[in-house]
C-alpha cells in the first residue's frame, strides 16, 4: 500500500478553476496575497493521513508506540495536531519540552534525547516528569543521578546506543555508525548497566535505543538494528537478572523530493520491522517488547510547501539563468547544507509547459545560497508565485535570522480554512534581544 511519505505534493494538492494551484481547498496566490511570502504552507490532511498510515502500518504489533520527532518541526499546533493523531513525542531540547508543555500535552508521552543535555534541561525535564531520558553517555548518567536525587525521583531511562551500522545517506545525517558522536559504544553498555545497578539506583532502565540515520530508503536497516538491539536486551536481562521491556528504533523513514526519489512506504516499513522483531524475539526468548518509532521528516516533510514570490533574474551570458525569490537558506538551509535537492512549481501557471532551465536563488548573501539548481519551469516573471515542495521537515525548524531577516509565518491549511500557526517576525522582533550599553547611546 502507498503512503504519503510516498507523495511529492499534499495529498489535497491541485490545479483549481482559476488555473492556480490549492493545497487544502485554499488558492496558493491568494494566501501569497493576505499572508505575504515567504509563507510555508502546512496541509492538515497531509499531516492526518500520514498519521494514519503510521497507526495502520503498526497495527499488527500492537504495542508499538509512534513519537514524533519534534525537531523535525515544533510548534504548539504542530504538537497538539500529532498528539490528536495518537503520537507521542521524542525531543532533543528545554525549548520542545517546554512548546509541549505550553500547548497542554501530558509529557508523560515525552523522550527526550541527545548527546549533551544540560543541566538545566534534565531538571526542567525531571520537574515536569517527561516520561524517559534517553542516556546518551557516561557524563549524562552522572548528571542525571544527582538531579534525580535532588528532585527525590525515581527517572525511567534508555541507554542510546551506536548499533555499528551505517546507512547510505548524507554523512551528517548518518548516526548509527561506530564512529558517531551519539550514544554508548556497544562495548561500553556493560560497564554503563553495571554502574546503574550499583550506584544509581534512582535511574531505573527500561531498554535500549538507537537512530541510525535520516532519509532512509534502505528497509533492510531496521532488521539489522533490531538484531542487535533485540541480542543486546536479551543478554543484559540474562546477564543482570534485569526485566529490559523496550526497544526504540529511532526515525529516519525517507521521502519524496523529488521524482528521482523512491522512498519505500511506511506499510513495507513496518512489515519488515514486525516480522524481524517477533522473529528475534522468538529467537533470543524475551517477552513481547514494547516499540517505539520516532519518524519526525516522513510526518510532516511532505505536508508542507513554501511560497515565495519571484523577483529579480540574472542570465549569465551563455550561462545559466538565475530566478531570485525573496526567500532562500535563512528559511530553508538544506540545500546549502547537504545539498538537499527540492522540486517546485509556479503556483499561478501550474498548467503552462516548462519552456527552460533555471536556477533559483535565495535572497541571502552567500553564493551558496541556491534553493533549486537546474529546474525546469515555464517561462517565469517577477511577482510570480513559487511552490517548493516537502518543505515541513527541517526548514522552518533549522531556519535562521540570517541577514536580519524575519523569519516566515506558517499557515494550516483544511477545507478551505486558513489560521496562521506561526506569525511572521516584525523588525521590531529582530532588536527585541538587542542590549546598548549607556556608554555607547546615541
Ligand atoms: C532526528 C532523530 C529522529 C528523527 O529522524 P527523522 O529522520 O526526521 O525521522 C528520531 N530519533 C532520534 C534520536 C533523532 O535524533
Amino acid at each position: 500500500m502507498r503512503s504519503a511519505n510516498q507523495l511529492l505534493k499534499p495529498v489535497t494538492t491541485k490545479v483549481n478553476n482559476k488555473g492556480n494551484l490549492e493545497i487544502g481547498g485554499c488558492d496558493l496566490i491568494d494566501l501569497a496575497q493576505k499572508y505575504d511570502t515567504p509563507l510555508y504552507v502546512l496541509d492538515e490532511a497531509t499531516v492526518r493521513a500520514i498519521c494514519k498510515d503510521f497507526r495502520e502500518a503498526f497495527k499488527d504489533y500492537p504495542q508499538t508506540k509512534l513519537m514524533y520527532a519534534s525537531k523535525a518541526l515544533c510548534t504548539q499546533a504542530v504538537s497538539i495536531l500529532l498528539e490528536s493523531e495518537g503520537f507521542g513525542f521524542d525531543v532533543v531540547s528545554a525549548g520542545e519540552i517546554y512548546t509541549l508543555y505550553k500547548a497542554g500535552i501530558d509529557v508523560k508521552k515525552v523522550t527526550f534525547n541527545g548527546n549533551n543535555k544540560s543541566f538545566e534541561e534534565l531538571s526542567l525535564a525531571l520537574e515536569l516528569g517527561v516520561g524517559r531520558i534517553s542516556v546518551d553517555n557516561f557524563f549524562e548518567l552522572s548528571l542525571l543521578v544527582e538531579i534525580a536525587k535532588s528532585y527525590k525521583k525515581n527517572v525511567d531511562i534508555l541507554l542510546r546506543i551506536t548499533p555499528g551500522i551505517q546507512c547510505h545517506t548524507h554523512e551528517y545525517i548518518q548516526t548509527g555508525q561506530t564512529d558517531s558522536k551519539f550514544g554508548f559504544d556497544l562495548t561500553q553498555i556493560d560497564e554503563a548497566v553495571e554502574l546503574i545497578l550499583e550506584s544509581y539506583k534512582n535511574l531505573n532502565l527500561k531498554g535500549l535505543h538507537a537512530h541510525i540515520g535520516s532519509q532512509i530508503f534502505e528497509t533492510s536497516i531496521y532488521p539489522d538494528e533490531i538484531e542487535i538491539l533485540v541480542k543486546e536486551i536479551a543478554r543484559l536481562n540474562e546477564k543482570y537478572s534485569l526485566n529490559l521491556t523496550e526497544i526504540n528504533i529511532g526515525g529516519g523513514f525517507g521521502v519524496k523530493y523529488t521524482e528521482d526519489d523512491t522512498p519505500p512506504s511506511v506499510y513495507e516499513t513496518a512489515q519488515k520491522i514486525i516480522s524481524k522483531l517477533n522473529e528475534c524475539i522468538e529467537k533470543y526468548g524475551t517477552e513481547k517488547l514494547i516499540l517505539y518509532i520516532e519518524p519526525g521528516r516522513s510526518v510532516i516533510s511532505t505536508a508542507c510547501v513554501t511560497l515565495y514570490t519571484i523577483g529579480s533574474s540574472k542570465q549569465v551570458p551563455q550561462g545559466r539563468k538565475y530566478v531570485a525569490v525573496d526567500g532562500g537558506m535563512a528559511d530553508n538551509p538544506r540545500p546549502s547544507m547537504y545539498r538537499a535537492a527540492y522540486s517546485a512549481e509556479i503556483a499561478n501557471k501550474p498548467d503552462e509547459k516548462p519552456v527552460k532551465e533555471v536556477t533559483i536563488a535565495g535572497r541571502f548573501c552567500e553564493s551558496g545560497d541556491i534553493l533549486i539548481k537546474d529546474i525546469s519551469l515555464p517561462e517565469t516573471e517577477e511577482g510570480d508565485i513559487l511552490c517548493v515542495y516537502n518543505t515541513g521537515a527541517y526548514n522552518y525548524s533549522m531556519a535562521s535570522n540570517y541577514n536580519r531577516v524575519q523569519k516566515p509565518s506558517m499557515v494550516l491549511v483544511n477545507n478551505s480554512q486558513s489560521d496562521m500557526i506561526i506569525k511572521r517576525e516584525t523588525l521590531d522582533d529582530l532588536i527585541s534581544h538587542d542590549e546598548i550599553p549607556d556608554r555607547l547611546k546615541i
